[in-house]
């Protein structure tokens, strides 16, 4: 379903290449929460079979196999026990971080509150550490949360800090402020976990690349840049999510997978779907099963110079 940015035009496969030795492949993934995608998202155009869980949920899995990530971050994750049950059968673990008040726990025939889960591959990464944090706006906590990892590659010891959120939704200067304010909270928890290690932070971001929060997760203090855009000649992608809400066509770039360049080299990645694959109805549809697109793409460790005793 994806294009292969790095792959040369010639190709005519349709697997996906494995990533390449001794990298390691990151999905950044909102898969839409079930009750939200069912009850309030108003996707007019959606078929209503391509929304049946029953059968949505085996395309969800499939999205997440058909590239083999080392690490699957998700957001709106409402069926978190059915998720982990099959990740883990194929060597995968998992953490899970529920939302304080989600939305779906108002919502008819919910499974719960919906939240952000991080997979992992265990293994080729050991589990060191997990914290987890309700992000807080000028000292309160708000709806959002955050996970974060330190991993360690089995093979090498490198260690690895990876972090997801989902930031507040919906337009306006207000919430555009509440959502800097939520990318400074996530930087603080950052710098107080890295001890100098490569960071990934992959989420929705729920912002525009012109948004004030894009520019304070990559502003030259932080060290992150974002992947998509090294991928893309400097420029984010024209969209992550596409979808017809009402009468309303939404296609907007949220989602990032933000990286620490000095010490990850991004080796390649997959290009969402194009205009022509997704079709006049958008996503979500049978081909796509969330609004919002996977982004994928392969790291490798920077060998880190000897420190002189
Ligand atoms: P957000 O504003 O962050 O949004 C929640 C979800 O709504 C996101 O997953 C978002 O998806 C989706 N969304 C964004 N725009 C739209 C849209 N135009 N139409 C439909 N869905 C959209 O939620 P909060 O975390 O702030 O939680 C919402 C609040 O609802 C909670 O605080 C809860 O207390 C409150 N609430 C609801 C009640 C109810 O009866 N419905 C009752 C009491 C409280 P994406 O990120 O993909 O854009
Ligand atoms: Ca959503």
């Amino acid at each position: 379903s994806h294009n292969n940015i790095t792959l040369p035009t010639t190709t005519t496969t349709t697997t996906p290449h494995p990533p390449p030795d001794n990298s390691f492949r990151v999905m950044q993934w909102n898969i839409l929460a079930q009750a939200l995608g069912t009850n309030t998202d108003n996707f007019v155009r959606c078929p209503p079979e391509a929304l049946d869980w029953n059968t949505r949920k085996f395309r969800i899995v499939e999205e997440m196999l058909t590239y083999l990530p080392q690490f699957i971050c998700c957001q709106e994750v409402d069926h978190y026990n059915f998720l982990e049950r099959v990740m883990e059968r194929l060597g995968y673990c998992g953490v899970f971080m529920p939302k304080p008040d989600s939305p779906c726990l108002y919502l008819p025939n919910n499974n719960g509150p919906d939240g952000c889960a991080i997979f992992w591959d265990d293994t080729r990464f050991k589990l060191l550490t997990t914290q987890t944090r309700v992000v807080e706006v000028w000292h309160v906590q708000s709806n959002q949360v955050v996970i974060l990892l330190v991993l360690e590659e089995r093979s090498t010891g490198q260690q690895l800090v990876l972090l997801t959120t989902h930031l507040k939704a919906r337009q306006g200067a207000l919430l555009a402020s509440l959502r800097n304010e939520q990318g400074k909270d996530l930087l603080a928890f950052v710098e107080q976990h890295c001890k100098g290690r490569p960071v990934i932070v992959c989420g929705d971001f729920n912002a525009e690349p012109s948004e004030p929060v894009y520019t304070t997760m990559t502003e030259a203090s932080t060290g992150l840049h974002s992947a998509y855009s090294f991928l893309n000649d400097g420029r984010e992608p024209t969209y992550s999510t596409w979808k017809v809400r009402g009468e309303v066509d939404c296609c907007q770039n949220l989602d990032y997978i933000f990286y620490t360049p000095d010490k990850l080299t991004v080796e390649g990645g997959f290009d969402v779907p194009s205009e022509e694959d997704l079709g006049p109805n958008r996503a979500p549809s049978l081909s796509y099963p969330s609004d919002h697109f996977a982004l994928i793409c392969d790291f490798t460790f920077k060998p880190q110079l000897d420190v002189e005793e």
